[in-house]
């Protein structure tokens, strides 16, 4: 059975500041999706004594160690090398891989340089992964109860052999175990906040035949519950997760906004279509961002009519009729005056819902009264206007998106009646 798994990803410009290792998040997802654990994962640069050392650590401890990178040509590629020495398998050529890269670089009309026979050296006894987007071919190994996987580093090439990886060598070795997921996402309260309200909740599920694992994840202007189930019944599995759902959408509702993956600019825009409803918007200090958000969403022109983005006083007189004694009264960070550009972007585009959001990203231009962070956001539908003042913390960047998630949460709040 195959329980934990390392992965380690090979390559020095891995280690500098220019390339992420995006390859052991997507190979997680995947290991994770049939029940296997990732426990460790590591980064090592092309140095062999470097590799070796982490190798053999690894594969003291996992029953499943996947590599990715360093199966090139070229002599700094020395994963094969490296996991065949350790493993005490030798490397034998396999021709027909040598006749793939050859026929490969003949399509183009090139001739096949020597050096790239190192890449259809095989450790003995090794299943190969043909690569349908390059020449360094993929390599399952297994020895005693230990799987070796190898893989190489460019992501368009690593992915559709991991596929293969998974269907062929991996998941009839985890008896029918799956992970099932769902993620829960919540706005307008603190990560603190939410854990406080959900903590009592998912104490209760971690008891029992099928335990709920969750994870927190704070990111500005959403929090995100991960909610997971292992089981081989995916039935019995649906149905605990549904249930642990609807409990902590009763914990923290109205606040719940997604539970099936969906994003705000989605949530948003699905009521908005479904109630046949318009919607334009004024911007200030976010320039645009929260239509840019609603517009991400296909067929938005269903229920996005305009948007203004009016960053000057001049603009909010000029465009959405804002009186200047208004601002003059209150400064153009108000909640008058964000209502009064509700109202007028409204009218203007004679839509039902206006909104409008006005604030001081900073990092400049805080003052007394209203530091850095200080937004209104205003709504005006059928009723009385809307308006509302929040502090965001964080950077000029943090603190627009926080201004465009809390306009576009207005707007799902007020149409949804959950406000
Ligand atoms: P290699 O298989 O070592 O020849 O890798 C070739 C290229 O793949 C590298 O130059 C990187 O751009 C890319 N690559 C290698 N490893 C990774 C990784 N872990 N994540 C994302 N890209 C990678
Ligand atoms: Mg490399």
């Amino acid at each position: 059975m195959l329980h934990r798994a390392e992965i380690i990803a090979v390559g020095s410009e891995l280690l500098t500041p220019h390339r992420v290792d995006t390859n052991s998040l997507a190979i997680t997802q995947r290991l994770n999706d049939i029940g296997i654990d990732v426990r460790a994962k590591a980064i090592v640069g092309d140095d062999r004594g470097d590799l070796r050392a982490l190798f053999v650590q690894a594969l003291g401890r996992a029953d499943l160690i996947v590599l990715t990178g360093g199966l090139g040509p070229t002599e700094d590629d020395l994963t094969r090398e490296v996991v065949a020495e350790v493993l005490a398998l030798p490397l034998v050529e396999d021709e027909s891989i040598t006749a793939r890269i050859r026929r490969r670089f003949e399509r183009r009309g090139l001739r096949m340089p020597e050096i790239n026979r190192r890449q259809a050296m095989v450790p003995r006894g090794a299943a190969v992964l043909d690569n349908p987007n390059g020449t360094a071919p993929g390599l399952v190994i297994r020895r005693e109860d230990k799987t070796v996987v190898l893989l190489p580093g460019p992501p368009r090439e690593m992915k559709p052999m991991l596929d293969v990886v998974l269907r062929e060598h991996l998941e009839p070795r985890t008896a029918g175990m799956k992970v099932i997921r769902r993620v829960v996402r919540v706005s307008g309260r603190t990560e603190s906040h939410v854990e406080e309200a959900a903590q009592p909740v998912y104490s209760r599920w971690t008891a029992g035949q099928l335990p709920v694992s969750t994870t927190i994840l704070a990111s500005p202007g959403q929090i995100e519950l991960h909610l997971s189930v292992r089981s081989d019944d995916s039935r019995e599995a649906d149905s605990r997760l549904d249930d642990a759902v609807s409990e902590l959408v009763q914990a923290l509702a109205p606040d719940v906004f997604s539970v099936d993956g969906r994003t705000m600019e989605e949530v948003v825009g699905g009521l908005l279509r479904d109630r046949h409803l318009h919607v334009a918007l004024a911007e200030s200090c976010t320039g645009g961002l929260a239509t840019s958000r609603l517009t991400d969403v296909a067929g938005s022109s269903d229920y996005v009519e305009r948007a203004v983005v009016c960053y000057s006083n001049r603009s909010k007189v000029d465009l959405l009729g804002v009186l200047p004694e208004s601002i003059e009264a209150y400064g153009a960070v108000s909640d008058k005056v964000a209502i009064e550009m509700a109202r007028g972007v409204r009218a203007r585009a004679a839509v039902d819902v206006g909104v409008a959001i006005t604030g001081i990203a900073g990092p400049g231009g805080g003052r007394e009264g209203k530091p850095v962070g200080t937004v209104f956001v205003a709504a005006v539908w059928k009723g009385e206007p809307w308006a509302r003042r929040f502090q965001f913390p964080g950077s000029r960047e943090m603190i627009k998106f926080q201004a465009s998630q809390a306009a576009l949460d207005m707007i799902r709040r007020l149409v949804s009646g959950e406000s």
